[in-house]
């Protein structure tokens, strides 16, 4: 078999969604595994709706995901140019050609024209399509209208009747009623080319081998298959994928929530939890691998095994799945991660010093087992930063109706509260004196000291949270850590000001 060519071709239209990055994944996927190339083509012939911006975005979000191509926009190649709008000479070319042999003809109807024939066949409950009208103006008639100033598009004249049919490597062989396609348009009277027609000529151009998209291009592929038939071009293989569905069956929207690759960025996951998860959407592992890096799953997808039922997305799934790539990184690399996070929350400078690092990556250590998701991150390290008796939890609050409880949070904090260094042995120090001092043990102690601590009932270790705090409040931070003794002076203040717990 010749070489492996795929593409993925987006329209800048708006943001990269998850329905396409998995196209783009899958595609990469089947190159890198069979040694191809993966080619990235911009098909930006919607001019009204296409931006450079959108263009840029793309190629950031997929960079963003691990993707790269051999051949694209922005790093060329032998097939270029890779931008639809730089190739209309390349359309009008072909297009002359069918003319030429007599496969196209120019086709003079207004809009307007169009509009009524689709709604008088709508009327009879007809399927629209285009009546063929022009298709008997002859060439010469046509090119003097033409030269008279008159706009015309150029359409394809393909059988009124018979079938079409393709394999697709994904959804076996399909076959379509030719009687219902009108001829279809290859340029419009603008000179822009309709996808159908760009899409056949870039392809064939662009040697591509094999063509995986979304299934709703499976309607366009009998049109597409016209034009290379009247070109003489060999097709491509198709492999049509399912589409991407919400767990309510409709097709992911907004309404699921987080779509587009710039939200899932945003929310903390990592691209390559996004991008193992992306390769879950219709295809799974032979063994049930879970957690998968980029090369395991270039080793391991099969776009035969590819399933032509709907992929249905799963945020938790992809949340549980960025958990555990979080947990493979290093802890340099958890802390590099969880940075922005916290700056962004008010909590860590933009400058960092090494010690901001090294207790960032201490904290993060603790911290990140207890998240799915980056974002959730600085409500976390609040329990080191925020100590405010006045907002203390309810259950916080119940303990502390306790008199024994009441009694050891102010025998704990008049203890602390003169010190200026604390450490684990001066805690373990301070909670033996207490305990000879009161008699509580396990939990009748802790909890109370938990809460003197922190002012919550609940949260990281005493013996991993004390050092954080301890350290942390030697940083110089946009909003500092309360020191021990801050913290008991308020807890006593507090305490002191609140007549509705028993003392
Ligand atoms: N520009 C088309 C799209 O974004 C490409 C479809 C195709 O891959 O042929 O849907």
């Amino acid at each position: 078999m010749n070489q492996i060519r795929v593409r993925f071709a987006p329209s800048p239209t708006g943001y990269i969604h998850v329905g396409n990055a998995r196209t783009a994944l899958f595609n990469w996927l089947f190159a890198r595994q069979k040694g191809g190339i993966f080619i990235l083509r911009v098909e930006d012939t919607d001019i009204e709706r296409s931006k450079e911006e959108y263009e840029k975005r793309l190629i950031d979000d997929l960079r963003w995901l691990g993707l790269d191509w051999d051949e694209g926009p922005d790093i060329g190649g032998a097939y270029g140019p890779y931008r639809q709008s730089e190739r209309l000479e390349i359309y009008a070319y072909y297009a002359q050609k069918l003319i030429q042999s007599g496969q196209a003809y120019y086709c003079f109807c207004s809009p307007e024209e169009l509009e009524k024939e689709r709604e008088e066949a709508l009327a009879k409950g007809l399927l629209p399509r285009y009546s063929g009208r022009c298709r008997h103006i002859p060439l010469e008639k046509a090119l003097s209208r033409l030269n008279s100033g008159e706009k015309a598009a150029i359409r394809l004249k393909v059988p009124s009747k018979g079938e079409l049919g393709f394999h697709d490597l994904i959804r076996g062989d399909l076959t379509f009623d030719l009687s219902l396609i009108g001829d279809p348009i290859l340029l419009r009277s603008n000179g822009l080319p309709a996808y159908n027609y760009a899409v056949v000529i870039d392809d064939h151009l662009m040697a591509i081998s094999h063509v995986i998209r979304g299934e709703d291009h499976i309607s366009n592929t009998p049109r597409q298959l016209l034009v290379y038939r009247s070109l003489g071009f060999d097709p491509p293989l198709f492999a049509h994928l399912s589409m991407v569905m919400g767990k309510d069956n409709t097709r992911l929207s907004k309404r699921h929530g987080a779509t587009s690759l710039d939200q899932f960025a945003q929310m903390g996951i990592l691209p390559e939890a996004l991008f193992n998860y992306l390769a879950f959407l219709g295809w799974a592992p032979p063994e049930g691998q879970e957690v998968l890096s980029r090369d395991e799953l270039i080793a391991l997808f099969d776009l035969k095994k590819v399933s032509r039922s709907a992929a249905i997305f799963d945020y938790e799934k992809l949340y549980w799945l960025n958990r555990q790539h979080l947990k493979r990184l290093t802890l340099s690399e958890k802390a590099k991660k969880a940075y922005p996070f916290l700056l962004e929350a008010g909590l860590l400078p933009k400058e960092m010093t090494s010690q901001h690092w090294s207790w960032l990556e201490k904290a993060v250590d603790n911290f990140l087992e207890t998240v799915n998701r980056l974002d959730e991150l600085p409500e976390r390290f609040r329990l080191l930063f925020d100590f405010s008796p006045e907002n203390m939890d309810k259950e916080a609050r119940e303990i502390l109706d306790k008199e024994s409880s009441l009694r050891i949070v102010k025998l704990f904090c008049e203890k602390i509260k003169t010190l200026t260094s604390f450490n684990l042995e001066v805690f373990n120090q301070v909670v033996n004196e207490i305990k000879k001092e009161t008699g509580a043990k396990g939990k009748e102690l802790y909890h109370p000291i938990r809460i003197a601590l922190t002012a919550r009932a609940s949260g990281l270790e005493l013996d991993r949270l004390i050092p954080l705090i301890e350290e942390g409040t030697k940083l110089t931070l946009p909003k500092p850590i309360p020191s021990w003794s801050e913290r008991a002076q308020k807890m006593l203040h507090f305490l002191d000001n609140r007549p509705f717990f028993k003392v």
